[in-house]
């Protein structure tokens, strides 16, 4: 795997003691690589990444991984805020939801998988602590969306997939209290923040979204559906063992 330098001058240091344990995946959502690694490197922007990966498969490294690179913002996974402090992003090029959004090529997401690899070699990442930017703030972000190959990155070793959990189809949605406190339960033992208690609210809808768009990508409604509800406890299991 060869990684190429683009240094950005949007970094710091982590904090003392601060050790990665997480890997955030993005998209650039912007109309070219160019314009992407652009805006990363420049200082007025006051954002940045760890690495970037283009459609060919090409990889820049912004910032070093001991160093922190800005691309979570606000941010919470697992009672956590802050993700900046303790986790390598990436960002993987691709046009978004906003400038005509398209599948990830065969050898970018080659790419990807050898690069989180790499960095799984270095550092102890729990595979439930390979998220999506959406995952860790679902109010703001969609990245890097429902066209993303969670399962195949998964099939590598890279990240959480429950594979033999057969397709329930889309159903009813449950919205009894008593389901719906296992939706919310679920949601929060996978690392999302979501109140305990409360009706398919927009808060839940947007949570659900988040999770479906990782780990239910064939229907993103914000409903707990049948099949959700199966995909949701069965990733919570494998996130909880
Ligand atoms: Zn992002």
């Amino acid at each position: 795997m060869r990684v190429y330098d683009a240094p950005s001058p949007n970094q710091d240091d982590r904090p003392a003691g601060a050790a990665v344990d997480t890997i955030v995946l993005h998209y650039t959502g912007m109309l070219s690589a160019q314009a992407a690694l652009d805006r990363l490197r420049d200082p007025g922007a006051r954002v940045s990444s760890h690495y970037v990966v283009e459609e060919d498969g090409k990889i820049w490294r912004l910032v070093p991984e001991g160093r922190r690179a800005w691309h979570a913002g606000v941010s919470f996974w697992r009672g956590r805020t802050g993700l900046n402090d303790f986790s390598v992003g990436i960002e993987i090029v691709n046009p978004g939801h906003e400038h005509g959004y398209r599948d990830f090529p065969v050898l970018q997401m080659a790419a990807v998988c050898d690069l989180c690899l790499d960095i799984l070699a270095r550092h102890p990442v729990p595979a439930g602590n390979v998220v999506a930017h959406s995952d860790i703030a679902p109010n703001r972000k969609e990245d890097p969306g429902e066209r993303f190959d969670w399962a195949g990155l998964a099939q590598e070793g890279v990240g959480l997939w429950p594979f033999d959990v057969p397709d329930a189809g889309t159903g009813d949605a449950v919205r009894d209290a008593a389901s719906l406190r296992d939706v919310r339960a679920a949601l929060a033992d996978i690392g999302y923040r979501v109140a305990p208690e409360g009706p398919l609210d927009p808060a839940l809808s947007t949570v659900l979204r988040a999770f479906q768009r990782h780990w239910r990508p064939e229907a993103v409604t914000g409903q707990a559906d049948a099949g959700t509800l199966l995909r949701l406890l069965s990733v919570a299991r494998l996130t909880t063992r």
